[in-house]
């Protein structure tokens, strides 16, 4: 079932989350509503409180064709490095600007089978499980952006970024 997705400037979208005991019947319902939810707004990552559910959890698929990563109380570990990239959320349309991130992380979660994984990850991943677990924490990318990118730039801004990081 496609959810609502709430918009800022909702309050509930700044509340802490709860951990996750238990893999149910309702978490699982949760989360395929989430992933539904997901590809429909075209976006490569959602978290619980973006369809006002407090669960700790949050999905990170960068393209329909990578791994979908079920992220189920996750919490950062480590984080070396630092990139600058652009960003956007889905509870925030129209929105984009730049974020400074940690290059890698180590992230450890439990996946929806209840296995627990310490996962390492870089680049565009790493930048799209921060922005999760930020969700998670009540915290949204425009509190962090550096600048931000009107949307009719962000070709340029893509173009730009490649350039610079192709030599
Ligand atoms: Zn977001």
């Amino acid at each position: 079932m496609i959810l609502e997705v709430v918009k800022a400037p909702d309050k509930s979208l700044h509340r802490k989350t709860e951990v996750i005991e238990v893999v149910d019947e309702k978490l699982e319902k949760l989360l395929d509503d989430m992933y539904e939810t997901m590809v429909e707004n075209d976006g490569i990552g959602i978290a619980a409180p973006q369809v006002s559910s407090r669960k700790r959890v949050a999905l990170v698929q960068l393209t329909p064709e990578d791994e979908l990563f079920t992220l189920i109380n996750p919490v950062i570990t480590k984080k070396s490095g630092s990139d600058i990239f652009v960003e956007g959320c889905l509870s925030i349309p129209h929105v984009f600007g730049t974020v400074e991130r940690a290059e890698e992380i180590v992230v450890e979660f439990h996946e929806r089978s209840g296995n627990f994984v310490e996962m390492e990850a870089s680049g565009f991943l790493a930048r799209a499980i921060q922005h999760e677990v930020d969700h998670l924490d009540g915290i949204l990318f425009t509190e962090k952006m550096i600048e931000r990118i009107p949307e009719e730039e962000l070709e340029d801004y893509y173009q730009k970024y490649e350039e610079e990081h192709n030599d």
